[in-house]
Parts: C-alpha cells; structure tokens; sequence
C-alpha cells in the first residue's frame, strides 16, 4: 500500500438516512466507518420541511433538523463524517478483496468493506425550456426556492407525495398554485391528497402537461395542453416546480453492480449484499417501492450489520 493511499475498515458513500443510519451501527460495532458525505449533505430530506412519519417525533420533525440529529448519533459513537464526493470505485470480486474509491477526482482510499447509501435524484421533464430556465424560475425544490415566490403564482408539476407536498408547502407562501397532473388522479396517499383538495388557493389541473416554459432569462408563464382534448392554453406563473420522483444514484456503479431495469442496484435476498464481496447497499438506491425515511434507516442499519458479519465471517 502507498503512504497516501488511506486503508479504511468500512466506508459508507452517502448521508441519506441510510447512510448515517449504517453509520451509527458501524461505529457502535467498532468499524471505525468513514461516511463520505456527497454534494447533498443529509440527502432528500434536507429539501423538505415537516417530516410527520419518523418515528420518535409525536409532533413532526424539520427534515434538515433530522439529518443533523441523525449526523449528530453517527459522530457521538466516532463516525469520521466527511464532504467529499465519490467520483470512482472499483470494486474487486474476490471474498476479502480490497476495494478501491477515488474521492473528488484525486484522493484515492481503499476499504476492506463499503456501504452505498447514494439514494436519489430528482427527475426532470427534458423540455428544452426546461434546461434553459432552470434557476430561473424551474426548480425541484420548494424548500429551498418557495421564498423567492412569496405572493406569486407558480405550478407545480406532478402527481405523487413530493407534488402534494410541494404544492401544498407553496401554497402557505404563493398567492395561487395549479397543480398540474398528468392523469385524471393523484397517485399520492390519501392523507396528501386530502391537504391538497382541502388547500384553498390550490387548483389542480387534470390531464395536463407541458407544452413549453415561457421566458428567456426567467419564468414569464407556462403554455399547458390537455392531453386528452390537445387543447392548450397559457398560465402567468413566474415559478415552475418539477416533482416527478426520482432516479437512483448508480451511474458510478456501472458495470461493477448488478441493477435492474430502472437502475437500482439489486440486492441479493432480503439482505444488502450486492453482488460483489463486501459491497452493500442501503436506502433509496436499491429501493424502488418503499421509499421512505424510516425504511432507508432501516435498510442501513441491515447493511453495517450485513458488512460487521462478512468482517467477522473473514478472521
Ligand atoms: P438520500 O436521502 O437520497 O441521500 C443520498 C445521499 O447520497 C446524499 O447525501 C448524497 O449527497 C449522497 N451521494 C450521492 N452520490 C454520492 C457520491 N457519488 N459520493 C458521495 N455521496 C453521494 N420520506 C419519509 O419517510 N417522510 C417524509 O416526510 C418524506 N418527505 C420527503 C420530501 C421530499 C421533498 C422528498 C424528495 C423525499 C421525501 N421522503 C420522505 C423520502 C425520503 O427523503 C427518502 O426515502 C430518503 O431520504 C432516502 O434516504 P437515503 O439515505 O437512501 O438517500
Ligand atoms: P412518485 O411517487 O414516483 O410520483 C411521481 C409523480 O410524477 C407521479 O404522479 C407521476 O405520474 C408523475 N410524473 C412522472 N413523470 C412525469 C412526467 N414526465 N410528466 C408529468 N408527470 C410525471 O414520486 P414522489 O412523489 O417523488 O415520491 C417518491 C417516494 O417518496 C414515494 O414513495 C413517496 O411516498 C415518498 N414521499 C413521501 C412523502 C411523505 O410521506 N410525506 C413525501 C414525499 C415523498 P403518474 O402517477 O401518472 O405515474
């Protein structure tokens, strides 16, 4: 081994629920784990404001407060919390292998055991218009962006829990927010769709898309069609919000890991094992069903678990 190549007994690539859950039971289990934190630190929830459904909170938890809670338990038990970025991994196939990951492009690190908890990112629609306006009035975060259009009008784009979520949360700072679904239902829970249809300056538009965002520099409105009559029309919003879901983190896994059809890594059984020795996943990124907090905490605590008996399986 060369004197800067760093050998780690466990590094775990993301700070999601999952990874600082696997965190916080490599650390208890002496594993000295190493999280690697990624541009999103604290992952997903970090964009979100009530988080009503981890347990332990009887009155709802401030999603970025949970990720610093979370961070907080990963550190008290020794967790080496780090910014960086995983840019390249190659992982070996042998049974006591030594993988190899390369954080921000240049510092390399060996790890006798790793733990993926890279979960998701937000989707977008591919329009032309879309790309041009991004940070100019597009955006996939109402959390971070809603401030900017206090009293305006804005649409929001999709039908699932994040969309009812956002639409609902910019409905408290916006003067109006149509929500636009391209379906004749939401596929969000009932309990969502309930605030949605009980939100008073909150419309939802059925079996609408988007034909085309309207502006050059910034938003100026949003030409909408019915996608069962064709017929269009122009919206005056100066803010468009895209919460479509999410695609798995695994294009640096190419390759190496065995994925399924939508790019999530697949798992072997109901454990976190991938297919290559001592490489396991957690959370969102093998998770295409449940997708939730409280099972990407679990999850992570499954793979620091999985890698502590494979550790122990090699002496
Ligand atoms: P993520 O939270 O996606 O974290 C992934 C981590 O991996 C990030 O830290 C990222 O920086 C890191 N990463 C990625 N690539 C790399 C790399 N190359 N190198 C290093 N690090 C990397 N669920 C609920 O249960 N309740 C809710 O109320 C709820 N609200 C939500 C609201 C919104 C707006 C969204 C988008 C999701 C919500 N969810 C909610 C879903 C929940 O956030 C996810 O299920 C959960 O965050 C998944 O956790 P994770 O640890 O798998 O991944
Ligand atoms: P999702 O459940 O996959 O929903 C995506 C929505 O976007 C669907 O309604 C889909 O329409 C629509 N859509 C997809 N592509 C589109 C396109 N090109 N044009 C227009 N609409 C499009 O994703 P999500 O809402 O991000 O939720 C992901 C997971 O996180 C879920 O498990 C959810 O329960 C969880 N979550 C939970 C909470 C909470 O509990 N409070 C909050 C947020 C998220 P179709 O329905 O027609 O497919």
């Amino acid at each position: 081994m060369s004197n800067n190549i760093e050998r780690l007994q466990c590094v775990i690539i993301g700070s999601g629920p999952a990874g600082y859950t696997a965190a916080i039971y490599a650390a208890r289990a002496d594993m000295n784990p190493v999280v690697y934190t990624g541009m999103e630190m604290g992952g997903q929830l970090t964009t979100t404001t009530e988080v009503d459904n981890f347990p332990g909170y009887p009155e709802g938890i401030d999603g970025p407060r949970l990720m610093e809670d979370l961070k907080a338990q990963a550190e008290r038990f020794g967790t080496d919390v780090r910014f960086g970025l995983i840019t390249k991994v190659d992982f070996s196939d042998k049974e006591g292998g030594i993988h190899t990951l390369e954080v921000d492009g240049s510092k390399t690190i060996e790890a006798e055991t790793v733990i993926i908890a890279t979960g998701a990112s937000a989707k977008y629609l591919g329009l032309p218009s879309e790309e041009r306006l991004k940070g100019g009035g597009v955006s996939a975060c109402a959390t971070c962006d809603g401030f900017f259009y206090k009293g305006q009008d804005v649409i929001v784009v999709g039908g699932g829990d994040t969309a009812a979520e956002e639409a609902t949360y910019l409905a408290k700072l916006c003067n109006k927010v149509t929500l636009l679904v391209r379906r004749d239902e939401l596929r969000a829970s009932k309990a969502m769709q309930e605030r949605v249809f009980k939100t008073k300056n909150l419309e939802v538009m059925w079996n609408t898309e988007i034909d085309e965002i309207i502006g050059d520099k910034v938003v100026e409105g949003v030409r909408v069609f019915n996608n069962k009559t064709q017929d269009k029309k122009v919206v005056d919003v100066t803010g468009v919000f895209i919460a479509i879901g999410h695609k798995p983190n695994t294009d640096l896994f190419k390759g190496q890991l065995t994925m399924d059809d939508h790019k999530y890594l697949i798992t072997d059984g109901k454990s976190t094992k991938t297919n290559k020795p001592g490489v396991f996943a957690c959370g969102d990124v093998q998770d295409s069903y449940y997708r939730q907090a409280i099972t990407a905490a679990g999850s992570g605590c499954m793979a620091a678990l999985d890698a502590e008996r494979y550790l122990g399986a090699l002496e």
